[in-house]
């Protein structure tokens, strides 16, 4: 499951419970991005923030690990390259890409978008306010599901932090601490998504 993470929250925990159960999943490897093309308008926090927060919120999941594939990768994140570094690591296994509806309806536009569907089977997790057009692409390298309502994104995340209004229950306690301790979020946000 790749993502920003910026923080990570319920919202991708419970997706990629769901994902794991419905698709028979060994585990659930999350990869936070490193520099992602569609997001370098926005301020993101240092990838050993959000790549330490992602650990402290899969922490206690024996099935859930979290890989720095991404992050160590210099320059900017493609997911290309992120399934062939998990399948030159992992050889023998099958891999699934878990996204989100957004992400998916982008895929033809990220780099080299045919060589993904031979690297991964794409489960696009669908949630409250996004639609899900997938008739462009390959069905049988595409599966959909939905995941119980949960309408949260990092974007609000970030947003209550700055207003300082709580984020408890929507992230992680851990996920809470660390925000605190380390004081993320507290700037004025960058331009929005
Ligand atoms: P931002 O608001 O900054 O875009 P985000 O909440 O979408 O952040 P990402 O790190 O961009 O978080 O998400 C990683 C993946 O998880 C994306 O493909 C996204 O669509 C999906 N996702 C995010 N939030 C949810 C949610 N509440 N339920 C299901 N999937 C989600
Ligand atoms: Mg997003």
């Amino acid at each position: 499951m790749g993502g920003t993470f910026d923080p990570v929250h319920h919202g991708h925990l419970v997706a990629a419970s769901e994902a794991a159960s419905e698709f028979d999943l060994d585990e659930v490897v999350f990869v936070p991005t490193g520099t992602q093309p569609f997001k370098a308008t926005r301020k993101v926090a240092p990838a050993e923030h959000r790549y330490l927060m992602t650990v402290i919120a899969t922490a206690s999941n024996p099935d859930f690990t979290v890989s720095r594939v991404d992050i160590d990768r210099p320059g900017i994140t493609f997911t290309v390259d992120t399934l062939g570094d998990l399948t030159r690591q992992r050889p023998d296994e099958d891999l699934f890409f878990i996204t989100g509806a957004d992400a998916l309806n982008q895929i033809l536009t990220w780099k080299s978008s045919s060589e993904l569907f031979e690297l991964a089977h794409f489960i696009g997790v669908t949630r409250p306010g996004h639609v899900l057009d997938v008739a462009h692409l390959p069905g049988e390298r595409v599966s959909l599901l939905e995941v119980p309502a949960m309408a949260i994104s990092s974007t609000a995340c970030r947003e209550r932090v700055e207003t300082g209004r709580p984020v408890w229950y929507l992230v992680p306690d851990g996920v809470v601490q660390y925000i605190n301790k380390h004081q993320l979020y507290r700037q004025p946000l960058g331009g929005a998504e």
